[in-house]
């Protein structure tokens, strides 16, 4: 039987007092058969659900009740029958779950876990833009903050992008935000030239360029290309693909899901993943005979790594940190998710 507190618990055991709050995040404590002890008790006496993202580290994603992508976990989040979501991962997937479950107490464990692709527009930039375009319609990636997407019209993933952007009268201009690869897959594959793109990126990404794509693709001749096209970190590979740079017949463009199903049906020996290396765990555990390399192994994204296995203790002990949207914003936001549902296949975001 469960138990709901009422009152935070005190950090009491040895281990929690090792907990160090660094500039990297928190630290000083192991994720041993101790810790993840302790991380069960804990979430047991606050009712709480603990729900990871694919790039959380390892010991992590083992302790989580669910582990996958933002909007699947999202969802998971608004069907767990327990009052308290503990989200590892970064601050606008929190937020996603919060939008879902206003209800719910939400905890991240460590709000200063961003996103630079998210914090690339911001509401008053978005205010803005739209004042400069006041007919057009905003169309914006899932990965912005809940403030954007209660001043957006249609949220989409990169799985249906294309098919929210094809659903708006052609007459009407679109504004796309916030990434900037993505936008240029969406424009190109639409042929629209009332379409205009704001300049966000993830600074991950960065690193996964056409020249190193190509360069490990012949390196590997026989070796399929993953990308994940949900994640900011790969819409730069996603567009040189659709570009010509890589032969087509080797790229396979597949949400996490969908990844982690051809992964044991592949007849390849070798697969290169572009995206953030946090999901090769996933895949080496659903298909150890396959060689799974990243196209760039430093594609690691900082935020993601900032919820350690001392961040996790210290949020179940001390009920930190919370996650707010304020009703107005929450209600707003949730619209604009509402309405990609039903464009295409949504997928289950970064
Ligand atoms: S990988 Fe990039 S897009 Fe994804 S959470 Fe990290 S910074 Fe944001």
């Amino acid at each position: 039987m469960t138990t709901t507190l009422t009152q935070p618990v005190r950090l009491e055991s040895e281990l929690a007092a090792g907990i160090v709050d660094g500039p990297g995040g928190y630290t000083g404590v192991e994720a041993g058969p101790e810790w993840a002890a302790e991380v069960r008790r804990l979430a047991t006496l606050r009712n709480a659900t603990i729900l990871a993202h694919n790039y959380q580290l390892p010991a992590i994603q083992d302790i989580a009740d669910h582990v996958g992508d933002s909007l699947a976990l999202a969802r998971a989040a608004a069907a767990a029958p327990e009052q308290t979501i503990v989200f590892c991962g970064v601050h606008f997937m929190a937020e996603s779950a919060k939008i879902l479950s206003p209800e719910k107490t939400v905890l991240i464990p460590d709000e200063r876990a961003g996103c630079s692709l998210a914090d690339s527009i911001t509401a008053a930039d978005l205010r803005e833009w739209k004042s400069e375009h006041p007919d057009a319609v905003v169309v914006s990636y899932v990965n912005t903050t809940a403030e954007v997407k209660a001043l957006t019209d249609i949220c989409c993933t990169s799985s249906n992008a294309v098919d929210v952007v094809e659903s708006i009268d052609p007459d009407r201009e679109v504004l796309f935000l916030p990434d900037q690869f993505l936008g240029a897959h969406v424009k190109r594959v639409t042929g629209r030239d009332n379409i205009h793109i704001w300049a966000g990126e993830c600074h991950v990404h960065a690193g996964i360029n056409g020249e190193e794509l190509t360069a490990q693709v012949e390196a590997s001749p026989d070796a399929e290309l993953f990308v994940h096209p949900e994640c900011g970190c790969a819409t730069s590979a996603l567009y040189l693909a659709g570009e010509g740079t890589v032969p087509e017949d080797r790229v396979k463009i597949l949400s996490t899901g969908g990844m982690l199903d051809q992964a044991s049906q592949t007849k390849a020996e070798k697969v290169l993943v572009a995206t953030e290396v946090g999901m090769l765990y996933q895949l080496r555990k659903a298909a150890p005979e396959v060689d799974f390399q990243p196209v760039n192994d430093r594609a690691a994204c900082p935020y993601m790594k900032m919820i350690t296995p001392a961040a996790l203790l210290r949020s179940l002990a001390v009920g930190a940190d919370e996650v707010h949207v304020d009703e107005q914003t929450a209600h707003a936001a949730r619209l604009s998710v509402e309405r990609m549902i039903g464009h295409g296949d949504p997928g289950s975001g970064e």
